[in-house]
């Protein structure tokens, strides 16, 4: 591969933009504020996602990619735009790179091509895609180009994807709606069946992140929360346990359990041999909950690991692909000159 390269992780919840020489060069989460009338953007990244759940009503904000589709094209397109000129500045856009583009394995071939639409809109010589899986695979160092399965579950924000892959292909692949995103939701809908107050996104994630625990043998004792009584309309705080969060999380947890348990399943018996050896690798922000490898590893009987920055695996798959010669995992490939 010659010329400029950018690569980009387009995930539900945060984008990251690396390039070929530099790596990871940004990584703010994916929400964007515009203005309804005209549909302007004012702003992305972690400038929008402050002002999301606080915006007065000429300013709207949202992630243009919430549950793992393209909720909003016109946005998405913006976004990706602002995205690269920040990340490399307009002087590389008037040299025309090169683009390698992971998006969520579950959108549709309408979706991907309007992705790469907007891709050449924003300067853009070439576009290709990745596929989520086979990036996060990579980044994660499994051996995809050898005639040995590996597994591979990458819980985002939107999607948890699983896959199966083999001599750098997907052998098997589900993708499924709940991801980190429905685990926060848990919180959020616990707290107010359980003490009435209502609280926003943003602290149900703080929460997650500060005491989540999917196992018991991962117990962070106890947090402050604060929110609204539903019954009053006044501010409440109140203690919340580790193990609630548990509880909380039991339902979106188990539906994870559910679709790898169900991939293994239709796996043919020769790859599902060599999962047994190798185990399964998890990636995605979501991977980061603590226990969640240990609840896998219970439920499935197989080794569980987590990669190494989990976060940035996707991107470090496709700066890998963006350094090596290989191009025949790229797919749909298209180029305007
Ligand atoms: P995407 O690829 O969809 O953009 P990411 O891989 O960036 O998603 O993961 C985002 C998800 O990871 C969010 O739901 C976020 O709450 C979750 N997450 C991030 N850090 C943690 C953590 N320490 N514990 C649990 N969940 C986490
Ligand atoms: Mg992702």
């Amino acid at each position: 591969m010659t010329g400029n390269y950018i690569g980009i992780d387009l995930g539900t919840a945060n984008t990251i933009v690396c390039t070929k020489h530099d790596g990871i060069i940004i990584r703010e989460p994916s929400y964007v504020t515009y203005d309804p009338r005209t549909n302007r953007v004012l702003a992305v990244g972690n400038e929008a996602k402050n002002m999301y759940g606080k915006t007065p009503p000429n300013i709207s904000a949202m992630r243009p990619l919430r549950e793992g589709v393209i909720a909003d094209f016109g946005l998405t397109s913006e976004m990706l735009k602002i995205f690269i000129r920040k990340a490399v500045g307009n002087s590389i856009l008037i040299s025309r790179p090169n683009l390698v583009i992971c998006i969520p394995y579950g959108v549709t071939d309408v979706e991907r091509k309007a992705v790469q639409e907007a891709a050449l809109e924003a300067g853009a010589k070439s576009v290709a895609l990745i596929e989520e899986p086979v990036a996060a695979a990579i980044g994660a160092g499994l051996p995809i180009h050898e005639a040995r399965g590996c597994m591979v579950v990458d819980i985002g924000g939107g999607t948890t994807e699983v896959a199966v892959i083999s001599l750098g292909g997907i052998a098997r692949s589900v993708s499924l709606r709940v991801a980190g995103d429905k685990c926060t939701e848990a919180i959020s809908n616990f707290i107010r069946k359980k003490f009435n107050v209502m609280i926003g996104d943003s602290t149900a994630e703080d929460i997650k992140i500060a005491i989540g625990s999917a196992h018991p043998s991962t117990d962070f004792g106890v947090a402050e929360v604060r929110g609204r009584n539903i019954l009053s309309g006044l501010p409440a705080a109140m203690n919340i346990y580790s193990s609630d969060i548990r509880e909380a999380l039991e339902e979106p947890l188990n539906s994870i359990v559910d679709v790898i348990k169900t991939t293994l399943e239709s796996t043919p018996p020769e790859l599902c041999s060599d999962i047994y050896d190798n185990g399964i690798v998890l990636t995605g922000g979501g991977a980061l909950l603590c226990g969640l490898d240990t609840l896998i590893a219970e439920k499935t009987h197989l080794k569980v690991f987590v990669s190494q920055n989990p976060h940035d695996c996707v991107a470090n798959g496709i700066i890998k692909v963006m350094r090596s010669k290989d191009k025949d995992i790229l797919i749909e490939k298209i180029r305007r000159d």
